[in-house]
């Protein structure tokens, strides 16, 4: 039964169809392989065992009589991001925690209209701030993968790092995941997994634990390219409760892998060559370009002079927006709640016992680069920054029609490693926070391991609304680069 846990989504899915395996069958292998995997990787942060065995007979009532969406009877994780019916959605803060919402959101209830099985909420980020996982009031995830020389923890990154975790292991076939900054496309990276993130508004936002609601981005952490399509296609679609939602139509995205990208002009940014970039890195980035080239692709060199201003314009822009999002966690209405002697105390009391040294530091300097004098001087100036980032991509997407970077600066840390220096954490998301203050579709691919037998991920950013383009490209790198590397099972 374990074997068939490491089957792509697709192949799992086209099993349950043709009743090779039932649906109840592949939740009990899932949940039995997740628990056993948990004390070791900690990936996950909340199990209901009873929600996933009735998902999965109903999926089998559904499957038996023929019918079933395109997910139908495969247990996916669900980032505790997500609002799950009755189940604790606590974004892995003690601000939150015990809270079981009375709502579902958007996007988890359009994965259970196609039949997907709810296999348990993953740990993250507290609040998605992160690059780590180190922050989770449920403690660190440990990255399945282990360097060659040495047995020491690796951070799956952050701050989807327990829904990667989660599939690289095999433990599930697919998890959601949120992309602020790079919480997607990161982790993918570090756990040798694919990670995608829709244009702005292709994925509701409605119940998705607010963070920095313009730059917030739900989408899909997967074993190929083609399931993170599949899944993206799933969780895609207008929806009437997040006003920022895209009303366009959703294409077909898994149509998409497998396409020709014979003629796409690919742009390599020389921005993105920076200081101290490892050698494996440099490396893994220019075969990427020569196997584009080599599936017919013309590499254009192109330049995105404000790249070196995105993470500063960025870990100002995030801050200020967390900072008025969280400041509905009072005391008053949702988990924890410490009283004080009077109204005022009572919020300050909760807030200090429930939020964590990271996200504190972010209200902080949220409020700081909002306030009267500052504004103008900090808030503002990111605007206009976010403003030429966008027209950057812009102007090369009149010449191009992808661009190729590497996805992170480095491969996976070992955990503590950047813990007590939050710029050299934040430097994490150097490639990855242009797309989401562009708002544009990108995605990572594994595309090979470094000398410690690492995986490294390559990243491809398309036009807004052109997700088709995107995982194209991204199949392209993956049929190239044969990837299959797993890690080897340790815990
Ligand atoms: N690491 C980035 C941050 O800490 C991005 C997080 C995210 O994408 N949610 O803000």
């Amino acid at each position: 039964m374990s074997d068939i846990l490491s089957l792509s989504l697709e192949d799992a899915a086209a099993k349950l169809k043709a009743r090779e395996v039932s649906a109840v069958e592949l939740a009990e292998a899932a949940l039995a392989a997740a628990q056993a995997a948990n004390p070791a990787l900690n990936a996950f942060s909340a199990f209901d065992a009873e929600r996933t065995l009735a998902m999965a007979k109903a999926s089998d009532e559904r499957l038996g009589k023929g019918q079933g969406g395109a997910l139908e009877g495969v247990p996916l994780a669900i980032k505790d991001l997500f609002a799950v019916e009755g189940v604790e959605t606590a974004a892995s803060s003690n601000i939150l925690k015990g809270f079981k919402p009375p709502y579902e959101s958007t996007v988890t209830r359009k994965l259970w209209d196609e039949g997907a099985v709810f296999l348990a909420k993953t740990s993250m980020d507290e609040f998605a701030m992160g690059s780590s996982n180190e922050t989770a009031n449920t403690g660190p995830v440990t990255n399945p993968w282990r360097s060659r020389d040495s047995n020491a923890p690796l951070t799956p990154g952050g701050s989807s790092g327990g829904s990667a975790a989660a599939v690289a292991a095999n433990l599930a076939f697919g998890a959601t995941g949120t992309d602020t900054g790079g919480s997607i496309r990161q982790p993918a990276a570090f756990t040798g997994t694919v990670g995608a993130k829709g244009t702005y508004g292709r994925c509701s936002r409605w119940g998705v634990v607010a963070f920095a609601s313009s730059l917030d981005h739900p989408g899909p952490i997967a074993r190929t390219v083609k399931d993170a399509a599949i899944l993206l296609g799933a969780m895609s679609g207008h929806d009437a409760k997040d006003s920022t939602s895209l009303p366009e139509k959703v294409p077909d995205f898994a149509a998409a892998v497998g396409r020709s990208v014979r003629g796409l002009r690919i742009g390599v940014p020389k921005e993105y060559r920076i200081d101290g970039m490892p050698a494996g890195i440099e490396k893994v980035w220019a075969q990427g370009v020569d196997w584009l080239k080599q599936a017919g692709c013309e590499i254009v060199d192109i330049s995105l002079p404000h790249t070196k201003y995105a993470l500063p314009a960025y870990y100002i822009i995030a801050p200020a927006e967390a900072s008025s999002n969280l400041a509905r966690y009072d005391g008053m209405r949702y988990g924890l709640r410490v009283d004080g002697e009077d109204l005022l105390s009572t919020y300050e009391n909760t807030r200090a016992a429930g939020f964590g040294a990271e996200v504190r530091r972010r209200i902080l300097i949220g409020t700081y680069v909002l306030s009267a004098g500052y504004y103008d001087a900090y808030y503002l100036r990111a605007l206009k920054v976010r403003r030429r980032i966008l027209q950057d991509f812009e102007a090369a997407f009149e010449k191009v029609d992808a661009v190729l970077t590497p996805s992170a600066p480095s491969a996976a840390f070992e955990t503590g490693a950047k813990s007590d220096d939050p710029i050299a954490m934040y430097l994490n998301d150097v490639f990855t926070v242009t797309a989401n203050l562009a708002g544009l579709p990108a995605i990572s691919v594994p595309a090979g391991l470094d000398g410690r037998g690492l995986p490294l991920g390559l990243q491809v950013i398309t036009r807004a609304l052109d997700e088709e383009t995107m995982f194209a490209a991204g199949a392209a790198l993956e049929a190239a680069s044969g990837f299959d590397a797993r890690a080897e099972k340790w815990w």
